[in-house]
């Protein structure tokens, strides 16, 4: 790490946020944190293991009884000045997401700081008109908290995913012991701060950084967790799952994707493959829901492949801090090296590449960038057609009829997305619902932060965003009169 070059305004961060205060690591080892567009260390945070997870679990569990006991009004509280918090700071919050993450600042701002402040914003509403008790026959049925929450996040949305998980939990009377992602800890201290500035009871919030295979384990295991919120990979969610299910503790999976968007005869074709375009360089593709799979009548192929190549060319990867760019870098070396050996495999498969390609974008060899990329001639047996590849890279299917389109689309073990588009809404809608998938965009759909969203098959199991997602952290209770 000593020959890596600090970045202006380079920090080493020693403490973790615990039982409602800023505390010293308790574990020692530290983690670093590298601005993926100059390669620049901006950071260091604590690696915390099982010391720093014990103390963050014994707060929540501590809190967990009076916290549970407030009123909807009660939390509504800090839960407000939470929201305060995120408003007030959002240009800190995209300059954040710009450094460890390299998403472009334009994105960071629309996307990665304003959909948290969206999706806290839908908790406010529902928790003013939530109601938690209900008569069903002769008894009262009492939705209470379903205990400590341990939220594991991933670094592609780093705060939107920290916010889905924390914000509901918190609306539904829980304590959470938060375990960002090792690339994007930042925003995740970021999001700390404003949590401290909001007056929640001590222990109520706690944030351990920490790597997954030690700390996010450590968090798993504790016998003191009663319910497990996880967003990660497929891989990791499968142990996670396995520990969780060995302790019999509520576990929410938000796993990967491999997401088609399917294209019906009919449908305006230059629209839908702008739009795919736009959708898989979003984030520099790093999106579980990405629409990685374009699927085409095979007698539109090569017009959806020529479109395709020709809608890559918008976004030329560049400097993340340039209100120009569309497409900035991956968020890591190992994730760039993951996403070039996709590409080359497919090539070595016999895909046709019609745009970018596995090699450094010309004059960006610092930085960890990938050029967009499609590729044609993908058939469904490809691995390129089945793994989540979690980059700018596009693969173009051909079908030969809509039976065959609803059965190429299914056949991925995931399930997490989709994408219809057709010459109506209520054709679109139709074949939508023969797609094996938990959310499917019609016609350009716009994303919902209400809707809930979670996968089918292996994407995962479980709900978040919405009454759908706060309901994950409740449990039921009746009484018979
Ligand atoms: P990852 O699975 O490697 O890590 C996710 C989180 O889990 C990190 O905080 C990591 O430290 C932790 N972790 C790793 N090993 C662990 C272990 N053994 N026990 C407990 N925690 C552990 O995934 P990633 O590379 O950070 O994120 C990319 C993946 O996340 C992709 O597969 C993507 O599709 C998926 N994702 C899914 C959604 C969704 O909502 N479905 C959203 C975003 C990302």
């Amino acid at each position: 790490m000593d020959q890596v070059e600090r970045a202006e305004g380079y920090a080493e961060h020693t403490d973790q946020y615990v039982d409602g205060a800023w505390r010293p690591a308790l574990d020692a080892g530290t983690i670093p944190v590298l601005d993926p567009a100059t390669e620049r260390l901006l950071a260091t945070v604590p690696a915390g293991g099982a010391a720093d997870v014990d103390a963050a679990v014994a707060a929540a569990r501590r809190a967990a009884r009076a916290w549970g006991a407030t009123t909807a009004a009660e939390r509504l509280v800090p839960l407000t000045r939470l929201r305060d918090g995120l408003a007030a700071h959002q240009e800190e919050i995209a300059a954040t997401v710009v450094a460890e993450l390299g998403s472009p600042i334009g994105f960071a701002t629309a996307v990665h700081a304003a959909l948290p402040l969206a999706v806290t914003e839908s908790y406010l509403a529902l928790l003013a008109d939530y109601v938690f008790e209900e008569r069903v026959g002769n008894s009262v049925v009492h939705a209470e908290p379903a205990g400590v929450v341990a939220a594991i996040t991933p670094w592609n949305y780093p705060l939107h995913q920290i916010v889905a998980k924390v914000v509901p939990a918190l609306a539904a009377g829980c304590p959470v012991v938060l375990k960002p992602a090792e690339d994007t800890p930042l925003v995740a201290r970021l999001f700390a701060r404003l949590v401290d500035a909001a007056g929640f009871p001590a222990g109520v919030f706690n944030l351990v950084t920490g790597t997954g295979a030690v700390a996010g384990a450590a968090l798993v295991g504790h016998p003191e967790v009663d319910v497990v919120s996880f967003t990660g990979s497929t891989a990791v969610g499968r142990t996670v799952g396995e520990t969780a299910g060995r302790a019999i503790k509520r576990v929410a999976l938000e796993l990967g994707g491999k997401s088609a968007n399917v294209v019906l005869p009919g449908a305006d074709l230059a629209r839908a493959v702008n739009v795919n375009l736009a959708n898989v360089c979003a984030n520099s593709g790093q999106a579980c829901n990405a629409w990685t799979r374009l699927l085409v009548h095979r007698d539109r192929y090569e017009e959806a492949v020529e479109l395709a190549a020709k809608a890559a060319e918008k976004y030329a990867p560049g400097d993340p801090t340039d209100p120009q760019t569309r497409l900035g870098p991956l968020v890591s070396d190992r994730q760039r090296e993951r996403v070039r050996g996709h590409i080359a495999g497919a090539l070595a498969q016999g895909a046709r590449l019609v745009a970018g390609g596995a090699e450094a974008p010309d004059g960006l060899a610092t930085g960890f960038y990938v050029r967009p990329t499609v590729l044609a001639d993908v058939t469904g047996d490809m691995a390129i057609a089945q793994e989540e590849v979690f980059g700018p890279v596009l693969v173009v299917l051909a079908y030969e009829d809509e039976d065959h389109a609803a059965e190429l689309a299914n056949a991925t073990e995931y399930g997490l997305a989709a994408a219809v588009w057709a010459e109506d809404a209520d054709t679109a809608a139709r074949f939508a619902r023969r797609l094996d998938a938990g959310q499917v965009d019609i016609n350009g759909g716009r994303f919902n932060p209400v809707a809930p969203f979670g996968g089918y098959k292996k994407s995962g199991l479980g709900r978040e965003l919405g009454r759908h997602g706060m309901e994950e952290f409740l449990q039921y209770k009746s009484l018979q009169y």
